[in-house]
């Protein structure tokens, strides 16, 4: 690992979840700096491409932001430097008290991994069994927990939509021209766009960028996709174009679902949602006459009113009309780590769950065991027995990234302990009594594997670029330490596993089983375990990846058939995969699905798709009311989405704003119409109102946005300071303005891409 070397280095983006494979070319003063990014052209997914954004990472790497020691909040608010010595040992300390105080399941956990920084996630969980902590929730609880719930209950896996192969493709809620979230985004639209044999429908209020290279374009009204899909499936049901012979063989209870679609007027249905009746028919037409269609949706509807019945409906638009487990469709993919774990729970004779686990206060579902964050200041701000008393956040920002960030704020600075353990002293960080500083994401071992390709997946397992910044730490190291100093194993417990590891890996694997099925707290902390006593036998610099070690042996055994495909099979074939991975500068297939496996592998007696799930089927049935769940007023005559992808807009990973410099990308966006009548002018200094706060912004024009809508960019309103410590302006921060109380009925997930606002000349 030379920090001066000018050869490019494969690595990754981690601007989003599609995780391009990028080589890097270090350089500058200190040889620390990204003077080059470029695609990875041996990446098996992202084959060299990359989007504007990669090109920034340096942003990231660099960041003045980031934090170079643990950091003690003093009773004044003030944050000291402390040594890390202390540091862990008053953490683990203060995590111990409560503990035996108030019990483990009284400390929160919120993270365990930003893009692209997963693998100290996987030593979390270890931290979290040490001190018996129940409730955790990340950033994708804020988000695809419904669609989660929806793939669990019908299919009972995760699947991959092969938009590169379907004849039509479509998407809904979103963008992937701004925001990608699929591999090769925009190679894919220009491709699909020029085929006249193929089509692509876009779903989405705004004239995105994305539905610039559609065939049809359905331009719903905010908060009504429910009502355009269920019009879509209500014509082709009542066009009797289902292939009844497929999905006799192949689905469950679909007779249920197609008798609810008989009964709706698909021209009120349209004509609800905005879209003309024709419109919505020809598009139910070109889904239904296609030979392969595939969906995929995002935000846009995950973060919507109706959003897990919109994802319960999208998939049965796909799966009504035949479109699964064969190529060009929907697959179920393996993967060596799951991202949203499947959470099949049994169901009445009604179709109805029968039970799920929830959190002690405020009831909110937990599903794939995550609870939704946007109940987090609710659950802490009671004088309930049950609530939480200590949170750790762990490479996540949620006072930035949840709805209300001042009651959050309070929950935070109510709670007895609170840790934060980033590269950065974020929002969140700000809030907490610790602040840890972790090595960035191209200082250590660092793992890829977000999005579910099939039928050949892939983990792409990253060698650090450079050196760790002085005085941090990676986050397996500080898990680790923290267990120590709670005494959590006995002098000598592990000395066997010491020793085997040191004999080779066949007698280090025989003693790993031995000790498991003899030590509850092997096998409860395994991560630490293998971190601690296989790590140190790997080669130097590699302990942090032993646990991916463990993870290869298990997905071998459990994918024996598709990791044999992918080249690993055997006795060998968990260290085989294991090693291939380690080894290989770019990502690695670890397993090859067959379409057969699509259907094989769902978890029910009769291998079929449930397509009866009762209470969403119910939600449908009060469709036909043809009233808004959420909508605007007087008061608030426009609906803001608060968090839309902008060209240099991502995740929250880059803080600086000059990353993406002379692009005018922080302004509250407006249709030009709509700012005639309220005699606004681009560029002027408006404020924006909800019922939950106000902000002040400049005004932009986009004669893409639907009448009536007004949008601000995501990631925005981070604290950040310039060369010469002034605090820069960073734009909205959108979660001052959101509410928590406005959610998902069924996964609690917020309507950030529906808040009724209005606008109005002037400041704060
Ligand atoms: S932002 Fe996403 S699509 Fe763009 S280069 Fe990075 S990972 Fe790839």
């Amino acid at each position: 690992m030379a920090t001066l070397d000018p050869e490019l280095k494969s690595t990754a983006c981690n601007l989003c979840f599609v995780n391009c494979g990028v080589k890097v070319k270090l350089g500058g003063e200190d040889g620390r700096e990204f003077v080059k990014v470029v695609g990875d052209k041996d990446h098996p997914t992202s084959a060299g491409y990359i989007c504007n954004k990669a090109a920034r990472l340096d942003f990231y790497q660099n960041s003045k932001a980031r934090l170079t020691s643990p950091m003690k909040r003093m009773p004044n608010g003030e944050y000291e430097a402390i040594d890390w010595d202390t540091a862990l040992q008053e953490i683990a300390d203060k995590l111990s008290a409560i503990k035996t105080k108030h019990g483990g399941d009284k400390i929160f956990y919120y993270g365990g991994g930003g893009q692209g920084n997963h693998l100290g996630g996987a030593y979390g969980a270890s931290l979290r069994s040490a001190l018996g902590v129940r409730y955790k929730a990340s950033a994708i609880s804020q988000e695809k927990t419904g669609l989660a719930w929806v793939f669990s209950r019908m299919i009972g896996g995760m699947v991959h939509a092969e938009l590169h192969h379907a004849e039509v493709a479509m998407f809904v809620g979103k963008n992937p021209f701004m925001s990608n979230g699929m591999d090769q985004a925009r190679t894919f639209l220009r491709k699909i766009s020029k085929d006249p044999k193929r089509k692509l429908i876009v779903m989405d209020p705004r004239r995105t960028e994305t539905a610039d290279y559609a065939d049809i374009h359905l331009a719903v009204k905010p908060g009504r996709d429910a009502w355009c899909l269920s019009g879509i499936i209500a014509h082709i049901v009542q066009s009797n174009k289902l292939p009844m012979q497929w999905l006799e063989q192949h689905a469950s209870q679909y007779q249920t679902v197609i008798d609810t679609f008989q009964n709706i007027s698909v021209d009120d249905f349209a004509n609800f949602s905005g879209i003309a009746p024709a419109q919505l028919k020809e598009a139910a037409d070109v889904i239904a006459d296609a030979e392969t269609f595939a969906l995929e949706e995002d935000i846009g509807i995950q973060m919507a009113p109706h959003s897990t019945l919109v994802s319960y409906l999208n998939f049965l638009v796909a799966l009504l009309t035949g479109n699964y487990g064969k190529p060009g469709t929907m697959g179920m993919t393996t993967q060596l780590v799951e991202v949203l774990a499947t959470d099949f729970r049994p169901v009445d004779d009604d179709g109805r769950e029968i039970s799920r686990r929830t959190l002690p206060v405020t009831g909110a579902p937990i599903i794939s065991g995550l609870f939704p964050g946007n109940f987090l200041a609710e659950e802490i701000l009671n004088e309930d027995e049950r609530r939480p008393r200590a949170l750790i956040v762990e490479s996540s920002n949620p006072i930035h990234s949840l709805s209300n960030a001042k009651e959050l704020r309070k929950a935070f600075r109510s709670l007895e302990f609170t840790l934060a353990i980033d590269v950065a002293m974020t929002e969140t960080a700000m809030y907490c009594d610790y602040v840890l500083p972790a090595s960035s994401q191209y200082e250590k071992w660092e793992a890829t594997f977000f999005p579910r390709n099939f039928p050949a997946n892939i983990f792409h397992l990253r060698e650090p670029l450079l050196s760790p910044a002085e005085n941090t730490m990676g986050e397996p190291e500080i898990h680790a330490r923290i267990i120590e100093n709670m005494n959590t194993f006995e002098p000598g417990e592990l000395d066997s596993l010491h020793t085997a590891a040191k004999l080779g890996i066949d007698a280090y694997q025989a003693e790993l089983f031995a000790q498991m099925g003899s030590n509850k707290k092997v096998a409860k902390m395994l991560s630490y375990v293998l971190y601690r006593t296989l790590g140190p036998t790997l080669a130097k610099g590699q302990e942090a990846t032993a646990a991916v070690w463990g993870l290869a042996q298990v997905y071998v055994l459990k994918n024996a058939t598709e990791a044999a495909r992918a080249g690993f099979s055997g006795p060998s074939a968990g260290n085989d995969l294991f090693r291939a991975i380690v080894d290989s500068p770019t990502a690695v297939v670890i397993g090859e699905s067959s379409y057969e496996e699509s259907f094989s592998r769902i978890p029910h007696p009769d291998n079929k798709l449930q397509m009866l799930i009762r209470e969403l089927l119910d939600e449908v049935e009060t469709l036909k009311d043809l009233t808004p769940l959420i909508d605007t007023s007087e008061k608030f005559p426009f609906s803001l989405v608060a968090g839309v992808r902008r060209a240099y807009t991502a995740n929250c990973n880059i803080r600086d704003p000059q990353w993406a410099k002379g692009k005018a990308l922080t302004a509250l966006m407006m249709h030009p119409e709509d700012a005639e009548k309220l005699q606004l002018h681009e560029g002027d200094r408006v404020v924006v109102e909800t019922e939950t706060g106000r902000a002040e912004v400049d005004l932009g024009f986009d004669d893409r946005n639907k009448l009536g809508t007004i949008s601000i960019p995501n990631g925005q309103g981070m604290v950040f300071f310039d060369d010469q410590q002034k605090e820069v302006d960073t734009g909205v921060y959108a979660n001052e303005l959101t509410s928590a109380q406005h959610r998902d009925k069924f996964a609690g997930t917020p309507f950030h891409k529906f808040v009724p606002a209005k606008v109005s000349l002037g400041n704060l």
